[in-house]
């Protein structure tokens, strides 16, 4: 069994438990993970937003650093003391979701359209797939994970 952190284009979060990743992507490809917020079944593992406003040159980009594990997502591990740190994430999840333009499940197509010039550059957020953020990555777009709020663990 594992748990997934989720959440629904209307940018609900919750928590479920799934036999394994293809299991969570069978359901949700049925559509029947609701949120028990509003009851979409839009629903996603993890929310992606790129880092166009804010990737600096000395950074490598994700496309040239090497490829994690398949199914891997970075981790930390916060002690109840590490309240600054989780001090900060709360800060950088809020400023994610005001500073950026929220796209919802069109995710995918907008980072595509703005990594082509199709449509303005901005910072934006909304939800992709593992699948969708690998294909971006691969594109060479700067995209990020958002990470759960820390209390999502408690
Ligand atoms: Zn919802």
């Amino acid at each position: 069994m594992i748990k997934f952190a989720l959440v629904c284009h209307e940018g609900h979060e919750f928590e479920s438990w799934f036999q394994n990743g293809a299991a969570f992507d069978r359901q949700a490809d049925s559509g029947l993970i609701l949120c028990p917020n509003c009851g979409s079944a839009k629903v996603a593992k993890a929310i992606m937003a790129p880092a166009l406003a804010s990737r600096s040159a000395a950074e490598p980009s994700p496309a040239q650093s090497t490829a994690p594990a398949e199914g891997a997502a970075p981790v930390a591990l916060l002690q109840e003391r590490d309240h600054e740190l989780r001090a900060m994430i709360n800060e950088l999840r809020t400023r994610i979701f005001t500073d950026t333009d929220n796209v919802g499940a069109h995710f995918f197509e907008e980072a595509s359209k703005i990594h082509q010039g199709l449509a303005p550059e901005r910072p934006i957020h909304g939800l992709a797939s593992f699948e969708e953020a690998r294909a971006l990555l691969d594109e060479g777009v700067g995209i990020l994970p958002i990470p759960p709020a820390p209390a999502d663990y408690n």
